[in-house]
């Protein structure tokens, strides 16, 4: 039996290495030269950068991951605990850097406000409780019937998972102190929408970030996709780069062939990785069609990014693996990312410089810099506009850090929302997928399972949702699915 994989991101990988594992014929075809999708990296110069994610969280999930294809991560991984987890700048010009270590951290929360440590010690308790609830009963499941919601320990447990109440709410009334409740509130930056329409449940993500703490793949995330490659080849999975697929051609409920640019071939299963909206609105047939236009219109999208991938000619004392400028409101930020889709005005940023732990990534003497400034989906994009927030983004490093950039900038080059639907078929150019509001959540995302028999999608789009883990996560779900529909013929 042949499985065709469109895409090689993080879901689809992990759905080929299930599948191949269990003996399938898998192809996986990706549209660019390397695997990773989001994740992918470019190396220019001496500098290696990850395009996409760096924050590596959950790392008992992605362990997980590997233990089910009978793996050590280990073996294929050198994970380092980042110590600070990341600096936070505020906008007194005074900063506060997270220490790994939890009983330091509890310090730092009573520097921040009177009984800070012990308010964070029952915070991250009920959050923990949501984390182990979420991921036991609710994570790897493939949001397809209700009564997956209603089977007695997950209805059970559902309540007290707080979807009603918001994660703003929650962190508020414990917490008075802006800087304690916005370094609470940035992991929901993440999820796609403001803090005061997340619900409460993601404050699980607080748990993964302060207590289960901020990793780093020796090499990059690009670590990850590659083991994860070299896994799913072990298995006899093949793999097809440079490829577009350009349409399915199907008859009787059922996909025929895939017709990419250069190819096309025939199929017995196909696992959609590519974008939803893009797979959906492009490579199916209309008549095939579960959403239409409208139905993807009024989608909430977690927002898009400009990104600097800079070279600097020097060392960067004052800034640590991860930072977050903090120093304008994120309410104001975030209304010009949601409400009113715009430029922002001030906006929020982040920085990463992986050199700062890897000296390897950049030449010697030098740092490989990272910027991401979060910003509206489906706005106007041009090289002008990307410059002037670069020029923005460094006068506030350098006033905030003391020391000279722009100067010291010897490699440089920007992605925007027109890379993003470029390279990725993006819809509206998002980055990060489909925001977590609560009526985009568990089995209210676009569906897993398709109106064609034998397709399956997977990704960020669908259930569980964006990021490296849920990713991850929604590779297996689709390939258990299809398994099964394979096992009882369904096909
Ligand atoms: C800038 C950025 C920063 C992020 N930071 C973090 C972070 O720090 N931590 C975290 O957990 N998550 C982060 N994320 C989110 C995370 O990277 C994603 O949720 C995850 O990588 C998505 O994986 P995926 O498999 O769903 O999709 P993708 O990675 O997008 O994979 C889809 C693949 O399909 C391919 N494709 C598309 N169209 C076609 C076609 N027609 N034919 C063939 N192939 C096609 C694409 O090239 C791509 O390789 C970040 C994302 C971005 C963009």
């Amino acid at each position: 039996m042949k499985i065709d994989i469109i895409g090689a991101g993080f879901s689809s990988l992990v759905a080929s290495c299930f599948l191949s594992k269990e003996g399938f014929d898998v192809h996986v075809h990706e549209k660019h030269d390397l695997p990773g999708g989001r994740a992918r990296n470019f190396k220019d110069k001496g500098f290696t950068f990850d395009m996409g994610p760096s924050w590596y969280w959950m790392p008992e999930l992605i362990e997980k991951i590997f233990s089910d294809l009978g793996e050590r991560l280990e073996d294929h991984i050198d994970l380092v605990r980042l110590d600070p987890s990341y600096k936070v700048f505020w906008k007194d010009l005074s900063s506060t850097e997270l220490p790994a270590n939890l009983n330091e951290l509890c310090k730092t929360f009573d520097g921040l406000e009177p009984g800070g440590g012990d308010k964070l010690l029952k915070f991250l308790k009920d959050a923990e409780i949501k984390y182990q609830i979420g991921i036991d009963n609710f994570l790897e499941k493939p949001g397809l019937k209700i009564s997956e919601l209603l089977d007695k320990t997950a209805f059970k447990n559902f309540f007290k998972l707080d979807i009603f109440k918001s994660v703003e709410k929650d962190v508020s009334n414990r917490f008075d102190s802006h800087k304690a409740r916005s370094i609470l509130r940035f992991p929901v930056l993440f999820l796609g929408e403001m803090p005061n329409r997340i619900p409460s449940l993601y404050t699980l993500m607080n748990y993964a970030d302060l207590k289960l703490g901020t990793w780093y793949p020796k090499g990059g995330m690009f670590k990850l996709a590659e083991a994860l490659m070299n896994i799913a080849q072990s298995n006899g999975a093949k793999f097809h780069f440079n490829v577009n697929a350009q349409k399915f051609n199907c008859s009787d409920g059922r996909i025929n062939e895939i017709v990419f640019d250069k190819k096309t071939v025939k199929s017995d299963y196909v696992i959609a990785g590519a974008d939803y909206n893009f797979v959906e609105q492009n490579l199916i047939p209309p008549e095939y069609r579960r959403y239409n236009t409208a139905y993807w219109d009024k989608r909430k999208m977690a927002p898009s990014s400009l990104i600097w991938f800079l070279g600097i000619n020097k060392k960067l004392g004052g800034l640590q693996h991860h930072n977050l400028f903090f120093d304008e409101d994120l309410i104001e930020h975030g209304k010009q990312i949601y409400d009113n889709p715009s430029w922002p005005d001030n906006p929020l940023f982040y920085t990463c410089m992986t050199s700062k732990t890897e000296p390897r990534v950049a030449p010697d003497g030098c740092e490989n810099l990272f910027l991401l400034m979060p910003l509206a989906v489906g706005i106007k994009d041009n090289e002008a506009i990307r410059e002037k927030y670069l020029k923005t983004m460094l006068q506030r490093i350098e006033k905030h850090t003391g020391e000279e950039v722009k100067d010291h900038i010897i490699y440089k080059k920007s992605y925007c929302i027109n890379d993003f639907k470029k390279d990725y078929n993006s819809f509206k150019g998002n980055a990060y997928g489909l925001a977590n509001t609560l009526f985009q959540t568990a089995n209210l995302k676009p569906k897993i399972s398709s109106k064609l028999k034998n397709l399956t999608f997977c990704g960020q789009l669908t259930v569980p949702g964006p990021g490296v883990p849920p990713a991850l996560i929604s590779g297996k779900i689709a390939a258990k699915l299809t398994k099964e529909k394979l096992k009882t013929n369904v096909i």
